[in-house]
C-alpha cells in the first residue's frame, strides 16, 4: 500500500454488548482490546456496555441520567453526542431524523429504560434480549448473545436469528423502547419508499449526482481508500472522491482465475489515483467463507459470493484505514437483472428492496475485524431514497443499466468506463465459478451446486454464529464433504 493510504480514522466503537446481566463470554469481532464502560448503574439496576474498535475511546456521550453508545457515525458531528441532544429533545423520534451508518443504545437512567436503534437500513446490525424477567441485552453481533438463547421473548419491531431462539434482530429502520418486563415499543423510523417520480432523465441525472456527492463528502476523509473495480459504481464513487479532495487513492484485486485490472487501471489513470494491484489465489478467496459467515452472521451464500472476494481485499488494507466502496448502488438500479428483460424491471426492484432486510451485506463487521471502517455511498439514506424513487424507465434506458448513474458522472470518466457492462464482483473475481467448480469436481450436478452452496452456507452458520466455534476452526473442505455426501448427487 502507498504512503497516502495512512493517516486515516475509523469510529471510536465498532461493536459492542451492553447487558444488564453480568456474563463474561463477550465474542465480538472487533479487532482491538475490548473497554467496559458503565452506562447507568444504581443499587438495583445497572447497564454496563463493552465496546470493541481501534479507538481506546468508547463513543459515549452522557448527560445527567442519559448516556447514548454510538456504533458508528453519523453526518457533520459524526458523534454520540449530536444523537444524545436530538434524543433529549425528541425521545426516540430523533431516529427518524438522524441519517447515517450506525447503530445506537440510549440508556435513560430516569425511567430504567432502554432505546435501541438501527440507521435506515441497519447497515450495523443490532441485535436483543429481553428476558422473560426483564433483563436486556444488547449486541452488534447475534453471537454474543449466545449464552442468552432461549430465555428472551418476542418483541416488535425484530425477527429471531436462525437457529438463535429468543435472539432478536432489530429491523432495519427501527428504534425500540424496552423498560421493565413486558413493555416493549418499536417505531419505524424508515421505510422503503413505494412511490416512484418520472423527472425529466438529465435532471434526475444532476440529482443523483448531487446526492451521491453529498454522502461522499459526509464519509470521505484524507487517506482513505477507494475500493475499485472498474465499473460505473465504483469508478462514480473514485471520481466523486477525486474532485472533492484533490485526490483519491484506489485498490484493485485480481485472482489467477479472473481480474479487472485493466478497467480499473483505466479509471485510475484517468483519474490520477494513487493506483495498487493486489494479486491472489482464488482458492484464497473462497477460504475467506467461514470468517465472512461469522462476520456477516448470514447464511444467504448469494451474499457471501459477493463479500468473499471483498473480505479478502481488505485483508491487504491496513488497519486504522477507512475504505469506501461501490457496493449496493444495483439493489435500489436494478443493475444486475440484465438477463431478465422479460420481467418488469419495477417488480425486481420492489422483490429487491423488500428482502435485504437481514442479509447484513453492508456489515462493518467484514472491516472491523481487521481494524477498518467501511462506507457505501450508494446506501447513505439520502442516495438510497433517491435512487429508489426514479421510475424505472431511468434506471434501464436505451438498452443500457443504471442509466441515470452513468448519465450522472460520464463527464468525470472514461467513456469505455460508463459504457462498461455490468460485472458483479463475484464474477469479476472468479469466485463463483470456481466455487460451482470446486462443487461440480466433487460430483455435485450442476442442477445442485446453487442449492449446495446454499447449505454449506447454512452449515457454516451454524458452526461459527449458533454453535460459536472459532471460524478458524472449521475446515471447508471437510465441511464440504459431509455437506455433498448428504445430498443425493445425481449422474
Ligand atoms: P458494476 O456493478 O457496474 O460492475 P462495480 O464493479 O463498481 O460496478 P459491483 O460489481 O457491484 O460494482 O461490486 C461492488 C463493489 O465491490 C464495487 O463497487 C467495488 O467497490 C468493489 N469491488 C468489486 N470488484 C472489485 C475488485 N476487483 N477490486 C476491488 N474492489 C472491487
Ligand atoms: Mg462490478
Amino acid at each position: 500500500m502507498s504512503a497516502a493510504m495512512t493517516g486515516t480514522s475509523v469510529p471510536a466503537a465498532v461493536a459492542c454488548r451492553v447487558s444488564t446481566l453480568d456474563t463474561d463470554d463477550v465474542a465480538l469481532s472487533a479487532q482491538a482490546a475490548h473497554d467496559t464502560v458503565q452506562l447507568a448503574r444504581d443499587a438495583r439496576w445497572h447497564l454496563d456496555a463493552t465496546v470493541a474498535g481501534s479507538s481506546p475511546r468508547a463513543a459515549v456521550a452522557r448527560d445527567g441520567g442519559l448516556a447514548v453508545l454510538l456504533v458508528g457515525e453519523v453526518p457533520d458531528t459524526g458523534g454520540p453526542d449530536a444523537v444524545l441532544h436530538l434524543f433529549r429533545d425528541l425521545g426516540p423520534c430523533a431516529f427518524s431524523q438522524l441519517s447515517g451508518r450506525f447503530a445506537a443504545v440510549v440508556v435513560d437512567s430516569a425511567d430504567r429504560s432502554v432505546t435501541v436503534a438501527t440507521d435506515h437500513a441497519g447497515t450495523v446490525p443490532l441485535h436483543v434480549v429481553h428476558t422473560w424477567d426483564g433483563h436486556i441485552a444488547v449486541a452488534t453481533e447475534a453471537k454474543a448473545l449466545v449464552r442468552l438463547r432461549g430465555r428472551g421473548r418476542p418483541l416488535p419491531g425484530t425477527q429471531e436469528m436462525p437457529g438463535l431462539g429468543g435472539v432478536r434482530r432489530v429491523r432495519a429502520g427501527t428504534c425500540l423502547s424496552l423498560a421493565g418486563p413486558g413493555q416493549a415499543r418499536a417505531r419505524r423510523t424508515w421505510v422503503v419508499p413505494a412511490h416512484r417520480e418520472l423527472v425529466e432523465p438529465h435532471l434526475a441525472a444532476e440529482q443523483v449526482r448531487a446526492v451521491v456527492e453529498e454522502a461522499v463528502a459526509w464519509q470521505a476523509r484524507d487517506g482513505m481508500t477507494t475500493v475499485l473495480s472498474g465499473g460505473i459504481d465504483s469508478s462514480a464513487v473514485a471520481a466523486t472522491v477525486r474532485s472533492q479532495r484533490g485526490s483519491v487513492s484506489t485498490v484493485t484485486m485480481g485472482t489467477d482465475r479472473s481480474d479487472e485490472f485493466g478497467p480499473a487501471a483505466l479509471v485510475a489513470e484517468h483519474l490520477g489515483a494513487h493506483h495498487t494491484e493486489v494479486s491472489t489465489t482464488v482458492a484464497s478467496v473462497l477460504a475467506e467463507l467461514p470468517i465472512v459467515v461469522a462476520l456477516t452472521e448470514s447464511a444467504d451464500p448469494s451474499v457471501n459470493e459477493y463479500l468473499l472476494p471483498l473480505a479478502r481485499l481488505y485483508r491487504e488494507i491496513p488497519a486504522g484505514h477507512r475504505v469506501m466502496t461501490g457496493y449496493g448502488a444495483d439493489i435500489p438500479l436494478g443493475g444486475m437483472h440484465r438477463g431478465r428483460a422479460d420481467l418488469a424491471l419495477e417488480e425486481l426492484i420492489v422483490e429487491d428492496m423488500s428482502s435485504f432486510d437481514g442479509l447484513n451485506e453492508l456489515s462493518p463487521n467484514l472491516g472491523s475485524h481487521l481494524g477498518l471502517w467501511t462506507s457505501h455511498p450508494y446506501w447513505d439514506r439520502a442516495v438510497l431514497g433517491r435512487l429508489v424513487t426514479l421510475a424505472a424507465g431511468l434506471k434501464r434506458r436505451h438498452g443500457r443499466d443504471k442509466w441515470v448513474l452513468r448519465e450522472a458522472f460520464r463527464d468525470l470518466l472514461p467513456e469505455q468506463t460508463v459504457l462498461r457492462p455490468k460485472l458483479g464482483i463475484h464474477e469479476g473475481s472468479g469466485t463463483t465459478s470456481h466455487w460451482s467448480e470446486v462443487l461440480l469436481e466433487r460430483g455435485v450436478s450442476p442442477a445442485d451446486v446453487t442449492a449446495t452452496k446454499a447449505r454449506i452456507s447454512r452449515a457454516v452458520y451454524d458452526r461459527v454464529v449458533v454453535d460459536g466455534e472459532a471460524p478458524g476452526a472449521v475446515d471447508l473442505d471437510d465441511l464440504t464433504s459431509t455437506v455433498v455426501a448428504a445430498e443425493p448427487v445425481r449422474a
